[in-house]
């Protein structure tokens, strides 16, 4: 169906940090297939656990115990200092489970219609519930009646939720960067006030780490540059680095919540997708691998607030590990077609950020020549409709 409009790029080979199309053109890839590729393109240890899962066994369903399921939630519940895992395969329906945890916690608790706060342009997902939390007014359009018990806040707003509590309000659902809304960095103290505010009222403290997740910003979950622990998390995106899982981690109350009935899935957490995401995991945690994103990720956004300091559309730069955006003053998605032809994907959000979220395993060589297009690009740049 159309849901992505004409697409005039067609990849067909990746390998590492870079892709191939149907015509041979190479490009380096400064998206990673929005946040999902982190380890890059056949990486071998997620090939070799994928191609020996499937020679063993693809699947059995949720009602036998699954070896790799186990392995994977074990890593992960010790990982994210969580308690317990429900297994799904996206984003979306990760959280799904949470918004479910967070009504069954609610109605537990005698809370006849319990709501979730959210913020505003928050993205959660695009199934009816995610939808409903997500606070972009412009992907809900035509999709009415939405579930009416999320109350939108703006982000990195301490007052506002205060404001907006009473005594329905069961959760908090928030992303510790927000991503799609233009990588929104909150202050450094947000999710620790987000933490004290929950205890103070017994509500919880669920952290969309979809994108943020599993390494992104330079430690395994985003959350984790703060010393706080949510009840919930969940992540997808650069769990199974392109095959498709979702994961939702509870710690405390919050994991006992669901009992035999209250949740499942057929394909969640099968023996394929725990492989390729039990490997992608167990390969971003080994030691070192994350204190060289932090470092390229330190180099890079300083490389972009050197190179593009005189530069007078650019209205910001932020960034943590390797989600960097750089935002202009104006629309740019025709930034997109520019990188296109020197060689690079990337992606613009938000209508007029440049987001990068370059493979995790970047060199530095491949690190200067993405910043080198970047830059000049950007410098370059005389509107959308002048490109
Ligand atoms: C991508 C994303 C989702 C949705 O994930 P899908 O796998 O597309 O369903 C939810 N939340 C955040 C923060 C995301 O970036």
């Amino acid at each position: 169906m159309n849901t992505y409009g004409s697409r005039s790029t067609t990849l067909v080979k990746g390998d590492g940090a870079y892709l191939w199309d149907d015509c041979g053109k190479r490009y380096l890839d400064g998206l990673s297939g929005i946040a999902v590729c982190g380890l890059g393109h056949n990486h071998p240890q997620v090939t070799q656990a994928i191609q020996q899962q499937a020679e063993i066994l693809l699947h059995t369903s949720n009602l036998y115990q699954i070896e790799s399921q186990i392995a994977l939630g074990e890593k992960l519940a010790v990982l994210a200092n969580m308690d317990k895992v429900f297994f799904g395969n996206s984003g979306a329906e990760a959280n799904e489970a949470a918004i479910k945890i967070a009504r069954k916690y609610g109605c537990d608790r005698g809370v006849d219609k319990p709501i979730v706060i959210t913020t505003n342009n928050s993205f959660h997902g695009r199934t009816l519930a995610t939808l409903s939390a997500t606070g972009n007014p412009k992907i809900k359009t035509g999709f009415a009646p939405l579930l009416n018990d999320f109350i939108h806040v703006p982000y990195n707003n301490m007052d506002a939720i205060i404001a907006a509590a009473n005594d329905q309000v069961v959760a908090i659902m928030v992303e510790p960067i927000q991503g799609e809304g233009g990588i929104q960095i909150p202050d450094d103290d947000y999710l620790g006030k987000l933490r004290s505010l929950c205890d103070q009222h017994h509500w919880l403290l669920m952290l969309d780490e979809i994108q943020t997740g599993n390494g992104r910003t330079g430690k395994y979950f985003c959350y984790q540059h703060s010393d706080i622990l949510p009840d919930v998390v969940t992540t997808a995106k650069g769990l199974g680095n392109g095959v498709p899982i979702g994961a939702c981690l509870a710690r405390r109350h919050a994991a006992e919540v669901f009992a035999p009935g209250n949740h499942g899935s057929t394909f969640g957490g099968n023996p394929l997708a725990c492989s390729a995401a039990l490997a992608t995991v167990n390969t971003i945690s080994a030691a070192g691998f994350l204190t060289r994103v932090t470092k390229l990720g330190h180099w890079m956004l300083a490389t972009f607030k050197e190179k593009l300091a005189e530069c007078p559309h650019v209205h910001d730069i932020r960034g943590r590990g390797l989600i960097i955006g750089i935002e202009l003053n104006q629309p740019c998605s025709s930034l997109v077609e520019s990188a296109k032809q020197q060689g690079l994907l990337i992606n613009v959000t938000a209508g007029n950020t440049l987001r990068l979220l370059p493979p995790l395993i970047l060199n530095d060589e491949q690190a200067e020549t993405l910043v080198d297009i970047v830059v000049e690009i950007v410098l370059n740049f005389s509107g959308d409709d002048k490109q």
